[in-house]
C-alpha cells in the first residue's frame, strides 16, 4: 500500500511498518494521558512516551540503505522538509550518499 517495490525502504518495510505502529501506539497513550486522566494514568502515559522515543532511535537504526548503511530516517528528518521527510523516505529509490539504485538492483 505504502510501500513500492524499487524503493530503498521496500527490503526493510516490515521494520518501517512496526516503527510506525510502535510510534502510534505511544503517542496515543501518551495523548491519552492528558486527554483522560482518570483512564489512562501517569505511569501509562509516560510508559507511552518511552516507547515513541525508544521507536524514533530504534527506527533510526533499523531503516537503512542497503549498500552504504546510511539512516535513511535520520537523514530524512535532517534534510528534508518537516512535510516532506514521509514521501521521501517512502519514494526513495537512490541512495543520497552512496548513490546506490534500488530500481536498478531490483
Ligand atoms: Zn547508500
Amino acid at each position: 500500500m505504502f510501500f513500492r517495490p524499487g524503493t530503498l525502504v521496500w527490503p526493510q518495510r516490515q521494520w518501517l511498518q512496526a516503527f510506525f505502529a510502535l510510534t502510534w501506539v505511544g503517542a496515543a497513550l501518551w495523548f491519552a494521558y492528558f486527554v483522560v486522566p482518570n483512564f489512562v494514568r501517569f505511569v501509562p502515559g509516560l510508559f507511552g512516551l518511552l516507547v515513541v522515543a525508544f521507536s524514533l532511535v530504534w527506527g533510526c537504526f533499523a531503516v537503512y540503505c542497503p549498500k552504504c548503511r546510511l539512516r535513511l530516517l535520520f537523514y530524512a528528518w535532517s534534510n528534508e522538509a518537516v512535510s516532506g521527510w514521509l514521501a521521501w523516505v517512502l519514494t526513495c529509490s537512490k541512495c543520497a550518499r552512496c548513490g546506490y539504485d534500488a530500481q536498478v538492483s531490483r
